[in-house]
């Protein structure tokens, strides 16, 4: 198949790429290097059936595209840190337009060619849960202006766009909800909890819960979360399916900050240095019995497991 991955460059895209290449996909990576990264593609641009062509999906994309089978979007901005250059508040503006303009740009591409889309929508459009864990059939509690809002918002308009075109243009297209992931390729600067905390440990430094770090997430391994997306794209008979891509383990953010602390062997103290971010939500954990049930997907690699091979990547980055 001719795969498009929109956002390839960047964490969970370039592990995409990589996956569909090694199933012998030819893929086309489209990627304006906002968040992305080339370094990122080191192993993909080793293949010859990969094209990577540095566009912004916002804009009017590339014509020699050719024939097309599917078109993954995972394009934006994705970093709620405040302090982070590359985060969706410093990019406010790009993250509302690239999940709107652009996913409207890319569903018209798969429209088009009658490929299959897929959308990367966020445990985001949850907000800050009542409702713990999280079934598809939640509506969420999101601010519509606050400082979030630019990402979940924008990521629920992404919903309603790709909805709209499976009701009324028949497009086979399926939406992801991807909760929580790590792994490799995060960006340093990205400052997301688990990279911080390695990378805190890794050099001595305090690690830095926000607030009392009693807050939940759910941590789910890269790898997983591309079986997740790629069974979601690929099953057949399921347009307008959305579905929750996530793990269900879940733990308070100074339990995480304690696992770096063991599996780095490091002498750094764990600190509560700033008060919880405004919207931070409390608790996240997904429902992903829609998964198991759809897609016969469950998360596989366990926290140290995935834990070690992170710390790793970043020893040697
Ligand atoms: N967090 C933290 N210390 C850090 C970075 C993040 O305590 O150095 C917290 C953050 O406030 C949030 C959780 O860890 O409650 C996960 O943050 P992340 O940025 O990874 O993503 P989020 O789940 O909030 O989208």
């Amino acid at each position: 198949m001719k795969i498009v991955v929109a956002g390839g460059a960047g964490f969970i895209g370039s592990h995409l790429c990589e996956y569909l290449l090694t199933k012998s996909h030819e893929v086309i990576c489209l990627d304006n290097l906002l968040t992305g990264n080339k370094k990122n593609l080191k192993n993909a641009l080793k293949y010859k059936q990969f094209r990577f062509i540095k566009t912004d999906v916002t804009h009017k994309l590339p014509e020699d595209l050719g024939k097309i089978d599917a078109v993954f979007h995972l394009a934006s901005p994705a970093s709620p840190n405040l302090n982070s250059p590359i985060s969706y508040h410093t990019l406010a503006m790009e993250t509302m337009l690239v999940n709107t303009q652009g996913t409207l740009n890319l569903l018209n591409l798969a429209h088009s060619n009658k490929a299959r889309f897929l959308f990367a929508s966020s445990s985001e459009v949850y907000g800050d849960p009542q409702v713990n864990p999280q079934p598809e059939s939640y509506r969420g509690n999101v601010s519509t202006t606050g400082p979030r809002s630019v990402y979940d918002e924008a990521k629920r308009f992404g919903e309603t766009l790709t909805s709209y075109f499976v009701r009324k243009k028949n497009l086979d297209a399926r939406i992801a909800r991807i909760f929580n992931t790590y792994g490799p390729r995060i960006l340093p600067q990205d400052g997301r909890m688990l990279t911080n905390f390695i990378l805190q440990a890794l050099s001595s430094k305090p690690i830095t819960l926000y607030g009392k770090g009693e807050q939940t997430r759910s941590l789910c391994y890269v790898s997983d979360t591309v079986m997740g997306l790629t069974s979601l794209m690929f099953i057949d008979n399921l347009a307008g399916e959305i579905v929750n891509i996530g793990t269900t383990k879940e733990h308070m953010v100074k339990e995480y900050a304690k696992m770096v602390k063991e599996l780095t062997h490091s002498n750094s103290q764990i600190v509560s240095t700033e008060k919880l971010p405004q919207d931070d939500p409390l608790v996240r954990r997904p429902d992903i019995n829609k998964a198991s049930t759809l897609l016969n997907w469950f998360p596989k690699v366990k926290l140290p497991q995935g834990i070690t091979e992170t710390i790793n990547y970043y020893r040697h980055a």
